[in-house]
This record gives structure tokens, sequence and C-alpha cells, in this order.
């Protein structure tokens, strides 16, 4: 949680590390292109000043060579008028110069003639104002025997305005004697309109200042802007130093001042925009990172707690991935198996040739496996073998191919196990269960056996007795031989009924699958009811035989249940014997059994019912009715109807009873119909 925190934070400071060095590289940029261009115009100021100042300084050479051709015509007399003619003619040429003078060396003037484009500039003044001026520069280049300048001075004009003017002293020196001057007047607001290129007056002013920035004079117009671009040049002449100025104005503060400065900022919006969607972009992994990362970690706990093995081989068969589960079961490490191929390395050595063929179906794709699984049998890695139920599906990838299988594992050795204990211990409740009903069987067959051999003691004492009675009667009496057959017929019949008991009893024991039989229910009847009666006519009951008709045939064991029906019928009996006087009718009735709503067409079951006339049975009795062992009779077993119960149960039937009206008891059970008599 911690480190999720910690590499959280490292995260977002790195971005914003990075944000804030692209916004300060590109401020940076921004910058840097503004300042380029800004000092890109400087340069070219600076060198249009550097080009202005050469233009003047060479047009004054110019200026003063020209001067000097004039020069010559000076000293000879009556030279004056040549003079004057020529120095009209310079003047023409030269529209910066307002006057030219030729002066003695006295600095008296000889000769002078205004420029002809504009009024004579000493008209409101006087020459003689600029007299100083002029012996000054004289002065200077007397000292240094060439052309020197005087100061500028103003020089104030007829219509109001004025104009800064500037001598120019030129020596005539011959034999280092000085004959005479050439003195020309220049206009500085002249010298610039005519010296100065007109490209550089149509976007920048030229003036010329004093060093300490006193403008003089001005040329050119330039649009005003807020920002000002100043460039400066000295103009060193002897005598005079005059300082050239270009300003140039420019629209700034501009936040795109040119196209380089706007592409830089466009591009720095675009890497700006760029970032942004990179940061949301790498938010959006992040959280498909963080998703993925818990996916993994819930299926890799998924997979942990496992306790069936997982097993993925690819198509070559080679083991690709192996779960814990899988790994503990075989005992093998991961690396052991990962990797691996045929055989792998928990084939049982014995069974390899199988397992290979099998893998080979599979790898095919010919065979595709039982979704319930498969039982096969695998190999610890300390030789043990153990059965495992494996079941296989197809590995698809995200593309929708099938990269392998993956096999699912269960062992299934401990499953067996419990499966064998249970068999096991089924078979010892079975046999126990068989030996307690051989103890109640036992106990029965002496109960059971006593009604046949009671039966035939009584018929062989009856024959016994015919025989004593026989000289009286032998060879007269017809009837007497015919009772005799009948009952010797009975003592064979009750022999062969207590034959079947023990045969019956004998199979229970053993367990041998009981014969059913399909037989009629009046054949069961006819079977039991000359035992009925004889017990009836002991106890003076009368016996009802009612069989609906046609009632189909009952599956049973004939035998047994011949033994619940006489059971049932001597309860009845023995119930119906304590109050003389009442009536003591037993009544046997056999009936298909009702049809529930759902079910149609022939029964499926007859009921048949065994009702008596005596006190029914109270709650107490009925709790313990199928109790073995219980019983309410001095003589009794209490083992009748547990066992009429088990028999009939037996047979998937039911045995049950209900009191009735006005007294008595109905007990019934039911028994299935033979399907073929459906
Ligand atoms: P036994 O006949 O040896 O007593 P049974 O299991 O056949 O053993 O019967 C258990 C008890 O159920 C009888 O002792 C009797 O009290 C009661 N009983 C059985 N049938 C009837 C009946 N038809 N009427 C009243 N009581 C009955």
């Amino acid at each position: 949680m911690l480190a999720r925190l910690i590499a959280g934070w490292r995260r977002s400071l790195l971005w914003t590390a990075l944000l804030g060095l692209v916004l300060a590289l590109l401020a940076t940029l921004v910058w840097l292109a503004g300042r380029y261009e800004v000092s890109q115009v400087q340069e070219r100021l600076e060198r249009d000043a550097a080009g202005a100042t050469s233009d003047v300084r060479a047009a004054l050479t110019r200026n003063v060579q020209s001067l000097q051709a004039l020069q010559t015509l000076q000293g000879a007399e009556g030279s004056t008028a040549t003079w004057v003619l020529q120095a009209d003619a310079l003047l023409r040429n030269q529209r910066e110069w307002l006057r030219l003078e030729w002066r003695s060396a006295a600095l008296l003037p000889l000769a002078h003639t205004d420029s002809p484009y504009r009024p004579p500039a000493f008209a409101r003044l006087g020459r003689s104002n600029a007299q100083a001026e002029v012996a000054l520069a004289c002065a200077n280049a007397r000292r240094i025997s060439g052309p020197a300048y005087s100061a500028s001075y103003f020089l104030p004009q007829n219509d109001g305005m004025g104009l800064e003017a500037m001598e120019l002293c030129l020596p005539k020196i011959e034999a280092g004697q000085t004959l005479g001057y050439v003195v020309a007047t220049y206009s500085l607001a002249d010298l610039l309109a005519e010296r100065v290129g007109r490209h550089l007056a149509r976007n920048h002013e030229v003036s010329f200042t004093e060093p300490d920035g006193t403008r003089l004079a001005l040329h050119g117009t330039a649009r005003r802007a807020s920002r000002v671009f100043t460039a400066q040049q000295l103009l060193d002449l002897p005598g005079n130093t005059l300082v050239l100025r270009l300003d140039s104005w420019r629209a700034a503060p501009d936040l795109f001042p040119n196209v380089l400065t706007a592409l830089v900022t466009a591009m720095s919006m675009a890497l700006i925009a760029v970032l942004v969607l990179l940061a949301k972009d790498a938010r959006r992994r992040l959280r498909a990172e963080r998703d993925l990362a818990d996916a993994l970690a819930f299926r890799k706990a998924m997979e942990d707690s496992l306790v069936t093995g997982l097993r993925a081989r690819d198509l070559q068969g080679r083991i690709t991935y192996v779960n814990p589960a899988f790994c503990d079961m075989v005992g093998f490490a991961p690396h052991e198996l990962q990797g691996q191929a045929n055989p792998a390395p928990y084939w049982p050595p014995e069974l390899t040739d199988e397992y290979q063929k099998r893998q080979a179906v599979r790898l095919a794709g010919q065979h595709v496996p039982p979704r319930e699984g498969f039982e096969s049998v695998f190999m610890r890695k300390d030789g043990s073998r153990f059965p495992v139920l494996i079941i296989e599906a197809p590995l698809i990838n995200a593309q929708g191919l099938q990269t392998g299988w993956m096999s699912a594992f269960v062992d299934i050795s401990e499953q067996r196990r419990v499966q064998e204990m249970q068999r096991a211990s089924q078979e010892r409740l079975q046999a126990t269960a068989r030996l307690a009903t051989v103890g109640e069987m036992a106990s029965l067959l002496s109960h059971e056996l006593n009604q046949p051999l009671a039966a035939i003691a009584s018929y062989a004492s009856g024959s016994l007795n015919l025989m004593a009675d026989q000289p009286k009667q032998l060879g007269s009496d017809h009837h007497y031989f015919e009772m005799l057959h009948t009952a010797l017929q009975r003592i064979a019949e009750q022999a062969q009924r207590a034959g079947k008991v023990i045969q019956s009893v004998h199979d229970m024991v053993r367990r041998r699958e009981q014969r059913r039989e399909a037989v009629a229910p009046q054949t069961l009847f006819d079977a039991v009811m000359p035992l009925i009666e004889l017990q009836a006519r002991k106890l003076q009951v009368q016996v009802q035989l009612a069989v609906d008709r046609p009632l189909p045939r009952v599956l049973c064991d004939r035998s047994m249940v011949e033994q619940v029906l006489l059971n049932l019928a001597r309860n009845g009996m023995q119930a119906m014997d304590a109050p003389p006087d009442l009536p003591r009718v037993l009544t046997l009735h056999a009936r298909p059994v009702d049809h529930t709503h759902r079910e149609a067409g022939p029964p499926r079951w007859l009921a048949f019912e065994v009702a008596d006339t005596g006190p029914g049975i109270s709650q107490d009795v009925a709790q313990q009715l199928y109790t073995p062992f219980f019983t309410t009779k001095a003589e009794g077993m209490g083992l009748g109807l547990s066992l009429c119960r088990t028999v009939i149960e037996q047979h998937g039937g039911i045995l049950g009873f209900e009191l009735r009206q006005p007294r008595g008891t109905i007990f019934t059970f039911t028994l299935p119909v033979v399907p073929d008599d459906r």
C-alpha cells in the first residue's frame, strides 16, 4: 500500500517536473525568438546607420574635392567672375550647400554666391552673425592645413523657421602661406536629405544630433509606433563631431513579432497538447495496468487456493503452466514440469505408451474430451501411483485461436478409499441385517411351523382315530376311506407348507433373489383359506372372502405373501377372541387401488384387506405395532407384523391399518400388478 503510494507520488512528481521543464523551455524559446528578432532589427538598423554615415562622409569628401577644384581659380586677379560662375555651377549640383564664399587670408569675403534653391540664408541676420563659426573653422583649417568644420549653429530664416547650419573652411596654402579660403555653409537638414538613401528616409527618421543627444536636423518620416529602435553612428569631422541617428518604430510589444516566433509558439502549443494527451494516455494505461494487476492477483490467489490441479499444454504437448495444487499432487516443483514434453515426469512408465497415444489423438484434435472428464493414473515423484480425474478443455487465446489444452486434475484416491470403505461397511451392514433377520426368521420359523405341525398332528390323530375304528367300519363305508384320504392329503399339504416356510427363510438368509411370480389374488386366498378356516372353526369366527372380478395378477413371492395373509388373518381372529357375545366376522377382500387423479388406465396396484370386528388398536399399541417382539398376547412372539411389513416393503408395497366402524380394524397391504395384465 505504502509502496504504491510512494510510486504514485514519484510519478506525479516526475510528470510535474516534465511539464514544468517543457513550459520553461517553451517560454525560453518564445523569449529567445522575440529577442532574436529584436536583435535582427537592431542589427539591420545599425548597418543602415553605418551605411548612411559612410554615405554622408563620402559625400563630404567629394564636396571637399569639388571645392579644391574651385579653389584653383582663386588667386588670379579678375578671376572672381569665373569663380562665381563655377561656384554657381557647384551650388546647383550640391543642394546641401547654402552658400559658397571666397575669403581672403584675413577672412574678408572676396566673393560669394548663394544656393539657387532657396532664399538667401543669411538674409535675416546677416553673414557677420556667423563670423565666429567661420573664424573658428578657418583657424582650425589653417592649423591642420586641410578642410575643417565649424560647430553647427542655428540660423533663423525669414519665414519664421530656421535651419541648422555648419561651416566648412578649406584653406588655400602655397609654400606655407595661406592665400585664402573657400567657405561652404552646409545645411545639415539638406545634407541628410541629399546624401542619405531615400529608402532609409521612407522608414526611418534620420537625424544629426550632438553627442549629448540634442537634435540638430531631422529628415524622413517614420510611422510612429510604441516601440522605438535607435542606432547611432559618430560622424567625426575635423573640427566638429556629429552623431548620425536612425530611429525606427515598430509595433511592440508584439506577442508574435514574426513568423519564427509564431511558429515556435504554435509548436509549443502543439507540444503541450501532445504532452496533455500523453499524460491522459499514461493515466489510462496506469488505470488499466492497475486493473490488470488486480485481476492478476485475484487470479493468482484463486489458482493458489484451488485444490484442483491445473496444467496447460501448448499444441506441441509441452507444459506451459502448472498451479501449486498440481505440483503438490505430483510432488514435482514447477520448474521440473514446465517446458517438459513427452513423456511427462508424472506418467507411470508402464502406461507411457497408452498416454502418448491418447495425447497424440488429443493434439490432432480428432477427439473432443468428455465434459465430465475421464479417469487416469499418475505417478508421484516418489513413484507411488494415484488415480486422477482429468477434465480437459481447449485453450483459446484472445484472437480465438487454439493455443493448447487446459486440464484440471482432481486426486480421487481419497474418494476411492472412501468409496471402498463405504462399500465394505455397506456389505457388513447388510450381513448384520441379514443375521438379525435370521434371528427374527428363526423365531418366526418356530412360530410358523407350529401351525402346519399342529395341523399335521391333528390330522394324524384324526386319521389314527379313524383307523382305530377301522375293524368296525372297514369294507362297508366308502365315506371312511374318503375322510382318511382327505386327512392324509391335508397332512401332505401341511408338510409341504412347512417345507416352503423353511425354504423361504432359507432364501431370505442366503439373500437369493426372491422368486417373483405372477399370481392371481384368488390363488393366494385359496392357498391360505384351509388354514384360516381351520383356526376360524376353533375360534368360532365367520370368514368372508370378497374378490372383485376381474382382477389382474400380482407379481410377488407367493409363499411370503401367503404368510402375510395368514398372519393378518390370525391376528384379526385372535383380536375377536375376547368378548364372546359380539359378532366375529373376518373379511378378506382384494380390490384394485384407486387411481390418483394423475393416473389413468388399468390399475398398477392391488390392495388386500383383512378386516375384523375386534376391539381395534389403541394409540399406545399403534405406536409400537411394527416393533419386533412387541406383543400384547401371553403366548405371542411380537414378530408377525414386523415381518409382514418387511415382506410387503420388499415387494414395493405398503402395509397399514385403519379403524373400522363401528368396531374392528382393517389391515391393508398393496402389491404391484403384473405389467402384462395392466
Ligand atoms: P403377535 O401376534 O405375535 O402378538 P404381531 O406383530 O402380529 O405379534 O402383533 C403385535 C400386536 O399387535 C398384537 O400383540 C396385538 O396386540 C396387536 N394387533 C395385531 N393385529 C391386531 C388386530 N387385528 N386387532 C387388534 N390388535 C392387533
